[in-house]
């Protein structure tokens, strides 16, 4: 059985929470008076990356335009089925394709949303990663949900580690869902119920350190699996300078080619559907005008897609240096002789490498500087240059 809460791995607090309001809201879409506070207008879900805040967020959304029977959120009616698809005219969903939302980007949805649902009971807007709105795009958001329309829902999403990066005026407006980075055994238990066999959906659900997306690609993807790999030798190679400057190279370059696997194919078929849309092969009357009319939406269709490029890439990045901060964590629970529970239990050799040739103070000034990596590239330090400085810094102490 797959409702459309399934996806909720860990949270169920959060599901319950989501399940009433979504009955409370299909009341109140049907003219029934409902309880005041069991139904909001503007939500912000926040959690631990790879927690499912998206995912809970679209659970939500296609729980409001469920048209079964039966409490909402069905996962096989029409109205559940598009949302999950990304094809129901009612929700409108906000991704960052660069590396901020703008004030036009949410001037435009808000201006959509105000007007009525085309087919479904609410006019959905889902912003993901609300917290790479400029101040201006949450100022225009604020005014939206300060006074929501009646039949209009905002979902937003934010990662809890920088929660006052969405202002705190419009964090005020919303009704807050937490959720928590879920237990190695429910991952594991996810990924055994795809189909996944137990051994490799227990080392997958550990190695992505509660991560479940990334769990899956680790669980299916050899080439996820081989990354990893590379990236957790690094920390016992780095004898040298020269080491150092290559383990950097090798990082940021493999970052690129992850990225590049994961956009290239969406770029075609984005590219292929906008052609389509603007009527490329047909002729006629008015062709000619079309074509000249798309050369701006195809130019901006492109520069989106370069700044998402951009930010799969950074996003990869970051992955490999949650991998790195898992190890030198590990190399501490080592040195201190506390055997429970490694984020790279299959690394334990090199773990132990390390462990033998730096002190603990060492160890932690690694971990430092992985994190302060990681802050760096948030505040969009070139990635070459902060993880130049980060290897340099890993740098293992002469035998
Ligand atoms: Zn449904």
């Amino acid at each position: 059985m797959s409702d459309v809460w399934s996806g909720l791995v860990g949270q169920r607090e959060t599901g319950t929470t989501l399940q009433a309001a979504a009955a409370a809201a299909a009341q109140v879409a049907v003219g029934q008076q409902v309880a005041v506070g069991s139904m909001s207008h503007a939500w912000l879900f926040t959690g631990p990356a790879g927690s499912g805040r998206s995912v809970a967020a679209r659970s939500l959304a296609a729980a409001l335009q469920c048209v079964g029977e039966g409490p909402p959120g069905c996962g096989v009616c029409p109205g559940c089925r598009t949302v999950l698809a990304g094809t129901h005219p009612d929700v409108r969903m906000v991704v960052p394709e660069g590396l901020s939302i703008s004030v036009a980007d949410i001037r435009g949805v808000v201006a959509t949303a105000a007007r009525l649902p085309a087919l479904g009971r609410w006019q959905v807007v889902v912003i993901e990663d609300a917290d790479r709105m400029t101040e201006g795009a949450s100022n225009a958001l604020l005014k939206a949900i300060e006074e929501p329309p009646a039949r209009t829902i905002f979902l937003l999403c934010a990662p809890s580690t920088h929660p006052d990066d969405v202002a705190v005026t419009v964090r005020s407006r919303c009704r807050l869902v937490t959720l928590r980075t879920p237990p190695p055994e429910e991952v594991a238990a996810v990924l055994a119920a795809d189909g996944i066999d137990a051994d490799t959906a227990s080392w997958a659900a550990a190695a992505a350190q509660g991560h479940v997306g990334r769990a899956r690609r680790l669980a299916r993807d050899g080439d996820a699996r081989a990354r990893r790999s590379d990236v957790l030798a690094i920390p016992a190679s780095l004898r040298s300078l020269g080491a150092c400057v290559a383990a950097a190279d090798r990082l940021v370059r493999s970052a690129e080619s992850e990225a590049a696997s994961i956009t290239t194919e969406l770029d075609a078929d984005e590219t292929q559907a906008l052609q389509t849309a603007l009527g490329a092969g047909s002729t006629g009357r008015g062709t000619a005008t079309v074509v000249r009319g798309s050369a701006g939406v195809v130019k901006d269709l492109e520069k989106r897609q370069r700044s998402r490029a951009t930010r799969t890439q950074r996003d990869a990045l970051d992955r490999a240096l949650v991998d790195l901060a898992g190890f030198y964590r590990d190399v501490l629970l080592v040195q201190a002789g506390a055997e429970g529970s490694r984020a790279h239990p299959d690394f334990d050799d090199e773990v132990r490498a390390v462990a033998h040739v730096v002190t603990s103070a060492h160890a932690l000034q690694y971990l430092d500087a992985v994190l302060a990596c990681r802050l760096a590239l948030e505040q969009n330090v070139k990635p070459i240059v902060a993880v130049q400085a980060l290897t340099a810094t890993l740098r293992l102490p002469a035998a």
